[in-house]
């Protein structure tokens, strides 16, 4: 049995508020890596491997390990999560893990990693979530809106998405329109283990990636020109495309997601109050629906060159807080939405005006609608009569 497994013991600890974030980054240092464990104590990391890698192999892994650690750890300040609301200890009455009865019922169908395709129970969940984020999207009067699954590589140029998140950007391309590319495609294309067996020339070079989220749209579409009245609330729910390479899993991280959002553009005390209210708003909600969770302050999953400057930033600003809910059966939580504030970045970047010539400032809630029904399945099982009154009747 040849060796798979790989430990490193980094140079420097890595400290607990980092531990999470150097093991998810572990899944993008080398394509032999299957997965890695960080040890809670931050003193050591557990690769597995693919397949057996040579001396040299190892080490070069090994230095590409200490360098993610070193960037993510050296010069790093911990910081200061703030709670705004926890209700984790409210009683929710299961405690399983609902995978299997989910794999057994037919509910959730694996098509390949992050990739699930979801039966009537999750998805009728989903439309009584979507309905109830509908009702908050009214009750700010938020105007409806649709946008497309491709988004042009030139708008997430413009503000820098390809410098903060290029480890889970997912690209469209298309065969060159040649009809010698396209016939020799027509009669070869087989999938393989490793994907299609097709040279990379034949495909066009990207100009059109997956969209990542839902509100950048709506910013694009406002871009270089006065902001009409001075502020907007639109609403959009939306396919979006993360690549989360080995932590992809279950419906706890997909490649391929469904996200709502209410998105907020205006001056910056519009769009903080906005915010707000939106969360108070949907803590009356998240009662009725019985949900276990804490809002508390975040940061998003910047890559490792970028995230140390930008976390310390957002958290400082209060950019993000996460809706976390409780996953009794791990002894875990899942962000299921966010509430974010990006101050002028968009309006800066796409030169969006408010009436005073300055920069628009924008925010947006946005709901997981996958990791939303889920949660609640993991608190509260399959059975519909075990649910909340709320959700029950709802669903008749
Ligand atoms: P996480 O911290 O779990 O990586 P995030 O901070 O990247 O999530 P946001 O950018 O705030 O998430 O996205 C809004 C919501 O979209 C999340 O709260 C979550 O419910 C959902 N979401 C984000 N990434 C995924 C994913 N890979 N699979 C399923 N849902 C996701
Ligand atoms: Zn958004
Ligand atoms: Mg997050």
């Amino acid at each position: 049995m040849p060796d798979l497994m790989l430990q490193v013991t980094p140079t420097q600890t890595i400290p607990g508020f980092l531990v999470g974030e150097v093991q998810s980054k572990l899944a993008y240092v080398d394509e032999a890596i299957a997965s890695a464990r960080v040890d809670p104590q931050g003193e050591r990391i557990d690769l597995t491997l693919n397949q057996p890698a040579s001396p040299e192999q190892r080490s070069e892994i090994i230095d590409k390990v200490q360098h993610v650690v070193a960037s993510l750890v050296e010069g790093a300040i911990q910081p200061k999560i703030q709670v705004l609301e926890d209700h984790m200890e409210r009683p929710v009455p299961y405690r399983s893990d609902p995978n299997p009865e989910l794999l057994a019922r037919g509910e959730i169908f694996q098509e390949a990693q992050g990739i699930i395709a979801l039966g009537p129970l999750l998805s009728r969940l989903m439309e009584y979530f979507e309905s109830r984020f509908l009702e908050l999207a009214d009750s700010f009067g938020a105007s409806p809106y649709r946008f497309p699954t491709l988004i042009p590589a030139r708008y997430l140029d413009r503000v820098n998405y390809f410098h903060s998140f290029p480890h889970s950007l997912t690209f469209a391309t298309h065969l060159r329109s040649d009809l010698d590319v396209i016939d020799h495609f027509a009669e070869h294309a087989a999938c393989g283990e490793h994907g299609l067996n097709i040279p990379s020339q034949s495909f066009s070079p990207i100009q059109t990636l997956l969209s990542p989220a839902v509100c950048y749209h709506l910013y694009f579409a406002l871009a270089d020109q006065p902001l009409p009245d001075g502020q907007v609330i639109v609403t959009a729910v939306g396919n979006c495309f993360r690549y989360e390479s080995n932590n992809l899993s279950s419906l706890e991280r997909l490649w391929n997601f469904t996200m709502r959002e209410v998105i907020f553009v205006g001056s910056k005390d519009f769009v903080l109050d906005q915010r707000e209210t939106a969360r108070q708003r949907m803590q009356q909600v998240f009662e009725e629906v019985g949900l276990a969770y804490r809002v508390e302050s975040a940061t998003d999953p910047f890559f490792i060159g970028e995230f140390r400057k930008q976390s310390v930033f957002q958290s400082a600003f209060q950019l993000k807080f996460e809706i976390r809910a409780r996953l009794p059966f791990k002894d875990a939580t899942l962000a299921v939405g966010s509430y974010n504030y990006h101050q002028n970045f968009f309006g800066r970047h796409l030169n969006i005006t408010l009436p005073d010539g300055s920069a628009a400032h924008t925010g947006c809630v946005a709901f997981g609608l996958e990791r939303m029904a889920y949660a609640f399945v993991a608190q509260y099982g399959l059975d519909p009569e075990k649910w909340p009154s709320a959700v029950f009747e709802a669903m008749q």
